[in-house]
């Protein structure tokens, strides 16, 4: 193929979503190329930071049919019961995995933690080529082939593929290179992120907890420990980031309450602006977005990476599917489905984690009235919380083999 180096599937970014990727598609014949800015194991490698990362249900289920999630379940706490509520006012509901007859409605580890995992087995996959420190400057596809730039080491590169996954996450430089139309929302909001102790255990209680500045949620960690996503204003982020670790705890403590007694120790702080955008179209000829690359969502939900794991579900399904009848992996017909598949999952998450956002963010009485009233009502019509349990879980519509635990072929 003119001299340049050829792959079957190239994957642009080795984050969460990207390294899933090329786990799931090796060990199945095909010449894999990893391509990402940061070498594996670089510690500064943001995608890899200590942001904790609540996995759905169905997300154990696709590591379990890749073969890893024995080794993530070794450091993640599982989440029994999830309890949302209104900050100062009636209406809560919560579900429980008892009610949905699973051991867990999800699990909590932190992005470094799923990292190491990810990579450790990738080392040992010889038909997965890591192409990093190299970065990504250009792309270009036709019917027969995709191509991209990279620079590596001072130098040009071109590589070429039969499929492109672009997996290079919310600022995907793929998604902008091509053009590919997208819905935006900016919230003005901002998640501090870090983790506190409480003085009463936690229970495996997840807590999402609405309050007049935005959302907070609270995850069961490992050692009795609490994850933190707290939503504030962008305006006050850096008066929240300032605080020592007694105000910040105090702060925090008003505006959780009391549920877990008092919270005693906090962790390093992180922040992270919030904005969502979702790909209206995410297939170009050879090339699929997956991930962030496709949707950057508002972390309240906690759906993001399942959100991104059951795109790549799908695609290895689609693709190996394809390519054991004997058709093209990276063909029309692979990439129209997988669009196809894909939109529903992908658009309803993505209004749904903005809905919350939104309605969550609003002091306005009446919308206030109106969402107590939803959750009351929530709560005391049981299918309509298997509905919601179903969703948070990650477990609705045609699944495809790796989100039923299978392996993938
Ligand atoms: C505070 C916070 C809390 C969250 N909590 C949850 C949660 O509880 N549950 C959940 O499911 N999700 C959660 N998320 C979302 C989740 O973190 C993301 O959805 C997920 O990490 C996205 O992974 P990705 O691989 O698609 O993208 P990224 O992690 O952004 O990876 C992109 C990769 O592409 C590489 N790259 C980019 N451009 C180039 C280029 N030009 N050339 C070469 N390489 C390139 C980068 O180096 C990077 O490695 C949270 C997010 C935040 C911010």
């Amino acid at each position: 193929m003119n001299g340049q180096a050829a792959y079957d599937v190239l994957i642009v970014g080795g984050g969460m979503v990207g390294a899933s990727l090329g786990l799931a598609l090796s060990g199945q014949g095909l010449r894999i190329g990893l391509i990402d800015a940061h070498a594996p194991g670089d510690p500064a490698q943001p995608s890899y930071d200590d942001r904790a990362i609540a996995l759905a249900w169905g997300s154990r289920r696709i590591f379990e049919g890749m073969g890893v999630w024995q080794d993530i379940a070794d450091d993640a706490e599982p989440i029994c019961e999830i309890h949302v509520s209104d900050r100062g006012h009636f209406g809560f509901t919560h579900l429980s995995a008892r009610e949905e007859q699973v051991p867990a409605l999800g699990y909590v580890a932190t992005a470094r933690h799923i990292g190491q995992v990810l990579l450790a087995r990738l080392r040992d996959c010889a038909d997965v080529q890591w192409i990093a420190p190299a970065q990504v400057v250009g792309v270009a596809s036709d019917e027969q082939v995709a191509r991209v730039h990279i620079e590596r080491k001072g130098a040009s590169e071109t590589l070429q593929a039969r499929l492109l996954v672009a997996a290079d996450g919310g600022r995907s430089f793929v998604r902008e290179a091509l053009g590919l139309p997208t819905r935006q929302w900016q919230y003005g909001q901002s998640a501090v992120v870090t983790n506190v102790t409480p003085s009463r255990p936690h229970r495996n209680v997840a807590f999402e907890r609405f309050t007049e500045t935005g959302p907070i949620a609270l995850l069961p960690m490992s050692e009795g420990r609490c994850a933190v996503v707290w939503t504030v204003r962008d305006e006050q982020v850096e008066e929240v980031m300032a605080l020592d670790d007694q105000a910040f705890l105090h702060a925090f403590q008003a505006r959780f309450g009391y549920r877990l007694g008092r919270f005693e120790r906090v962790g390093r702080r992180a922040s992270y602006p919030l904005s969502l955008l979702r790909v209206t179209e995410s297939v170009r000829p050879r090339i699929a977005l997956i991930g962030n690359a496709a949707h950057t969502l508002h972390p309240i939900a906690g759906q993001g990476f399942n959100l991104g794991l059951r795109d790549v579900a799908a695609l290895v399904d689609l693709a190996l599917g394809a390519d054991a009848a004997g058709d093209d992996i990276g063909g029309e017909t692979v990439l129209y489905n997988y669009e196809r598949w894909r939109q529903r999952d992908q658009r309803n998450v993505a209004l749904a984690t903005d809905g919350l956002a939104r309605i969550f963010s609003n002091p306005l009485p009446p919308v206030r009235l109106a969402r107590n009233l939803g959750m009351l009502a929530l709560d005391l019509l049981p299918p309509a919380r298997h509905r919601l349990a179903a969703a948070a879980m990650g477990v609705q519509g045609r699944l495809p083999r790796l989100a039923r635990g299978l392996p993938p072929r």
